[in-house]
């Protein structure tokens, strides 16, 4: 049997969460976890709850059917936590694990430590959507599925392109395309298009970009006046780190957006030699050595100063001395036993 169907044995209901601000993997895995139980157990009630995501997931199959209610006195018999690195990701949905029989976490981010009974949590795969794949019997997975994964994959790689990319995500990209995906649709319409005041955010936050650490580091900030300038709200900010991250010269870049009075989301990218998720998990954030994040208080000044110190320390260092390999790969945490990586 299975694993995922190992896990649903003997349940009559199940609860699906992820983190707060959902991006694409987190809305393909656990729409594609959502799926798949469908498939291979009709009879177990499965209930997604998710904050609202963008418009461009929402053909994903059960898209209509997720839930962003957080206060419903519901328990479950299992509850799957998907591409959240900790308990507090899951924002208010936290209540849902809490109340849970069995709890389960599926999750490729480094800094995970592992808060639920089982926790499979593989640092090398691209995508919760690349670890849940594995976990699914291959047969078994349907279209619905395929394109909730295959667009998971898509969106943590950016169209496989990071280096989180390895022959394993492209093998297991190559097996959902076998189920019928249309690739074009799901890379130009949810990844590249743009509405015209995505473009504008993504310009203004281009335009107030500046370098620092001698072009090593770039940081950009927008701030909740700009949002309402260009229209967008801060749903609208995907793939502007991204472009940061490519300028000419550029080792890490920051961006800032404010999330709250006196509050900003910081993003981080890294390319080759600085480990950012420790920055990250320095404000209590996380995420991966070359993709990170975390939400700080402060002014944007006090806040890119901060992380223009904590940047330029990881910069000065050995590759030893920085966390590892910035590939990431022989992290402790995957042989220290606790958590499982099917691999
Ligand atoms: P983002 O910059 O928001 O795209 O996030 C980059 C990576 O860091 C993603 O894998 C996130 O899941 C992770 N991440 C972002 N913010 C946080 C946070 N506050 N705590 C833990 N992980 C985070
Ligand atoms: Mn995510
Ligand atoms: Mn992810």
């Amino acid at each position: 049997m299975m694993q995922i169907e190992e896990w649903v044995e003997g349940a009559a209901t199940a609860v699906i969460l992820g983190h707060t601000h959902p991006d694409g993997d987190c809305v393909g895995s656990c729409l594609g976890l959502r799926s798949y139980l469908r498939a291979v157990k009709p009879e177990l009630r499965v209930q997604v709850y998710l904050e609202p995501f963008a418009e461009e997931f929402h053909f994903l199959a059960g898209a209509d059917t997720v839930s962003a209610d957080f206060h419903e006195k519901k328990r479950f018999d299992i509850c799957f936590a998907l591409d959240c690195s900790d308990r507090e990701r899951l924002g208010d949905a936290a209540g849902y694990l809490d109340a849970a029989e069995r709890t389960v976490c599926l999750d490729h981010h480094i800094t995970n430590e592992g808060f639920a009974d089982v926790n499979v949590i593989c640092s090398q795969a691209s995508s919760t959507s690349e670890v849940l794949a594995e976990l699914m019997e291959p047969a078994r997975i349907d279209r619905a599925t395929a394109e909730c994964l295959y667009l998971g994959i898509v969106h943590d790689t950016s169209v496989f392109k990071h280096s989180n990319t390895s022959e394993k995500t492209m093998r297991i990209a190559g097996a959902l395309l076998s189920k019928g995906v249309s690739s074009s649709h799901i890379i130009d319409d949810t990844f590249y298009r743009k509405t015209f005041g995505q473009n504008r955010i993504l310009g203004c936050a281009l335009l107030a970009a500046e370098l620092r650490l001698e072009g090593r580091l770039i940081a950009s900030c927008v701030t909740g006046e700009d949002l309402a300038r260009c229209g967008v709200t801060n749903r609208d900010l995907d793939g502007i780190i991204d472009q940061l991250r490519v300028t000419e010269g550029v080792e890490v870049a920051v961006f800032l957006y404010e999330a709250g009075p006196g509050m900003f989301k910081v993003s981080l990218r890294s390319n080759d030699l600085a480990d950012v998720s420790r920055i990250a998990r320095s404000f209590g954030g996380g995420g991966h050595v070359k993709a990170a994040g975390c939400t700080v208080s402060g002014t944007r000044e006090e806040i890119l100063e901060r992380v223009t110190a904590l940047a330029a320390e990881q910069l000065r260092q050995e590759p030893s001395e920085r966390g590892g390999r910035p590939d990431g790969a022989g992290n402790e945490r995957e042989k220290n036993g606790r958590n499982t990586c099917y691999k």
